[in-house]
Formats: C-alpha cells, structure tokens, sequence
C-alpha cells in the first residue's frame, strides 16, 4: 500500500472506485456466511480495511465519510495516533493480570479521569468492565445492593444492551427479545418525554413518567431509574426542558437511586464530557462506554462512592474487565479530548451540521425533525400527507448514500430516523460532502 489513509490528509474525501460492495467485500462476505452467525446484523455490505478520522476505506480501495463513527465510538477520530501510541506502548509492558488479582496504575488512572470528569461534585468510585451491556447491568445490581430493593424502571424508547436483562429493558422487543425469553423480570416501562413527537412540557412529561412508575410499580419498590439524558437508538430523542431534572428530584425523594445511561451520549459527543450536563443534572450513577475507549473495548459504572461501595468484595467484576491496553486508550481518549479541544469540536460539527439539515428540510418536507447536541444529530422522516413514520426514506437515503462513499445509520422505533455520529475530528469539507450527497438523494426519491 503506497498510499495509505494514515498519511492522506484530515480533509480526504469520499471516493468510490469499484461497484458497491467491491469483489473483496463480496469474498469476505462468502467467506462470512459460512462461518459467522446469522445473528449478527450486516449493515452494510462492506468490508473494513483502512480507517483514519472521518474515513474507512474498504477492502477494494473505496473511501467512505464515517457518519457512524462506529456507533459513536470513535469520536476522537478512527486510529487516533495518540490511542495508537498509547494501546502500542501499554502491549509492550502488560495485557493482561485481572485487576482482582495484580493491579495496574492505568485502571486507577481511568477511575480517576471518570471521577474528575463525570457530572456531579461529590466523591465518586467506579468499577470497569467490557460493554455498555455490562456497565447497565452492573448499575442495577449495585443500586439493588445499595437500596435493598428490587425493581428497575426506564422510558420508552430506551435502549440498554443485549444482554438477558438489558434485553427487558429494552423499549423495542424486536430484535432484541423476540424468541429469547424469558427475559429478566422487575422491569418497567414508563412514557418518556419526546416534545417532538408528544407536545408535552418538561413538568408535564415528568409527572405522566412519576404518576406511572408510583401507580403501576410503587416508589418504595423501586431500586433505580435508568434513563439515557439523549436517547440513542430510540432516535435521539431530547427530552423537554426540565424533564431530567424532575426525575431526579423525584428519585432523590423516593430512595431511588438515578442511573444516567450515557454509552452512547457520553465522552464529548454531545460537546461535554457527559450529557447530563446539559440538563444540570447529577446523576447518581453514570454508564459510559462507546466513546471513553478510542476504539478498545471498555466500560464502567461511575458514581457517589457510598452507593459504589453497596457490593461486599467480589461482588463486582470480572476477567477481563479494565483491561490493561484498554484503559491506557481511555487514558490518550482523556488526554486528546482536553488537548485538541474536542468539546469544542462537537459544537464546531452542530454549527456546520445543524444548519445544513435545516436547509434539507426546507427543501425536503419528507424531513419533519432535525434535532440533536453537539455531533449527536438526527433527521426524521415522516410522510407529509399521512403525517406516518416513513422508514423507507430513511433507508432510501441510506442506500444512495452508501453508494456515493457515506455510511449513515437508521435510527428510531419506528427505523425513520438517520442519526449522525461522526468522530468529532470530521472537517466542515467532510461534513458538507456529506450533506450534498443526502439532497442528492432525498431529490431522487
Ligand atoms: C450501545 C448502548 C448500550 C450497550 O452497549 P454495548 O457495548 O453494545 O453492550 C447501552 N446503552 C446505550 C445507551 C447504548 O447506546
């Protein structure tokens, strides 16, 4: 490879050399079907060689602008040099002992990160674990160890993970539960504030959100509320001003405790380190996963240390958990976000994306929403005449833009949301392609 994306400058564009997907994609994916589970999902048809900032380029020499940013992952950019120095060097010295068994100074750096950088001022602790799964799963034991209570309550439109227990706290039963119950039980769901698509005030939203959890579970019952500040694959949905913060003074009446599920919102996405900030929450818990890594795979639980201290020894944890080369990558994640001033970059990306989606909308009346924080932005589509969600423009758009170099989500209940994750590192050039592309597309439907 002479020229590869490493070297290529920040501002690379998009650029599709072969049909879509290529003849090695193709392979890979005959090679693929033989041996991979049906159930992980293919999004698209391409297969991943090369990626630097904004761009992937596929195995047959296609560059695509990443608005995926891998699920919001890698929001300080795709092999992030400083990640790469930091995951090179920590692979030198020690992968892996299991912290239980031997420490190791890079997982009592991230705690320390987390704790400094979490919304709240008290004293905080954290436990590391591998998934945003995990981290939610271990949020509600230790609420449950701390309140000696047993019920879990979230919103509607929530998304939490695949595991037994995240599954039921998922809002959409398919794919996520269908034919693998039975899921874990003392879960419920409550309506969730969603201004665009309920017309409902913060205070309004919150007392239909409290009146049900106090009639249909009881306050005394129930361990912790677990809400996302933004909601992720719900559709990025921004709940109504005030709505957060009622929920929180709610639980702190009723013994419950607060669990902010910021997997995917968190770690400068939103242009702060967490998005309950932007509400003026603090959170009891936090969740954080996706972005903290750089790429790693890592979690954690984040919160006031009286209620991290609930679980005896041993009580949480797990092999791999905290990984060595992993939290020495949240460590270079920390440091690039204060030095390239990534918060700002998050805004940067609003100020160029935002506008440009309005004006979409303007001229595409398919387009019924566009909302969002910082580079966690989102269009939804709806049929003008019908006023119905329309997910086949949706991926209308998608397909169009997947041909023309730009990978784009579907998000949302209903599937008629595309959300825009990009790495935060994205150029105004990448994000303005990008734009054409979509009216390119949303006129051809
Ligand atoms: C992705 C996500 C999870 C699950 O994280 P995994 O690492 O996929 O297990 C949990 N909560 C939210 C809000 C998410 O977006």
């Amino acid at each position: 490879m002479t020229d590869t994306l490493s070297q290529a400058p920040a501002s690379t564009s998009a650029r599709i050399v072969t049909e879509i997907p290529g003849p090695r994609s193709r392979e890979l994916h005959e090679r693929r079907v033989k041996t991979v589970s049906a159930g992980v999902a293919a999004t698209f048809p391409i297969y991943a060689a090369h990626a630097h900032d904004a761009i992937i380029e596929d195995v047959d020499g296609n560059r695509f602008i990443d608005f995926t940013g891998g699920i919001g992952v890698m929001t300080v950019g795709h092999t992030n040099d400083a990640v790469v120095a930091a995951v090179a060097d920590q692979a030198s010295k020690v992968t892996h002992t299991l912290f239980a068994v031997a420490g190791y100074e890079p997982y009592i750096a991230v705690c320390e990160l987390l704790a400094k950088h979490t919304p709240g001022n008290f004293a905080k602790k954290s436990v590391l674990v591998n998934s945003g799964a995990e981290a939610v799963e271990n949020a509600v034991k230790i609420a449950r160890k701390h309140t000696g209570r047993t019920e879990v309550a979230v919103l509607h439109h929530g998304y939490h993970g695949r595991t037994n227990l995240t599954s039921a706290m998922n809002y959409n039963m398919h794919p996520y539960g269908t034919g693998f119950g039975p899921l874990a039980g003392s879960v419920h769901h409550a309506p969730n504030s969603s201004p665009f698509h309920d017309g409902l005030s913060g205070a309004e939203a919150a007392e239909r959100t409290i009146t049900f959890l106090e009639k249909r579970v009881g306050a005394t019952q129930i361990a912790c509320l677990v809400v996302e500040p933004i909601q992720g694959e719900g559709g990025f949905i921004v709940p109504a001003e005030g709505y957060l913060q009622a929920l929180v003074d709610w639980c702190h009446a009723n013994g419950i405790v607060y669990v902010s599920d910021e997997v995917q919102s968190g770690m400068a996405r939103t242009g702060a380190y967490f998005a309950s900030e932007h509400f003026g929450i603090e959170p009891d818990l936090v969740t954080s996963a996706k972005g903290i890594g750089g790429g790693m795979p890592i979690a954690a639980v984040t919160g006031r240390a009286e209620i991290m201290d609930a679980s005896h020894p041993g009580g949480l944890g797990g092999t791999f958990g905290g990984n060595p080369v992993s939290s020495a990558a949240v460590v270079a994640v920390f440091s690039e976000v204060e030095k390239r001033g990534l918060l700002n970059e998050a805004k940067r990306v609003e100020k160029t994306l935002k506008p440009a989606l309005l004006d979409l909308q303007k001229k595409h009346p398919v387009i019924a929403d566009v909302r969002g924080v910082g580079a966690m932005l989102a269009i939804e589509f709806m049929d003008p005449a019908t006023g119905k969600p329309a997910p086949e423009a949706a991926k209308a758009v998608q397909t169009h833009a997947l041909h023309a170099g730009v990978l784009i989500l579907t998000a949302g209940t209903f599937g008629n949301v595309l959300r825009f994750l990009p790495p935060v590192v994205i150029t105004d050039e990448q994000l303005h392609e990008a734009v054409t592309v979509m009216d390119d597309a949303l006129s051809s439907l």
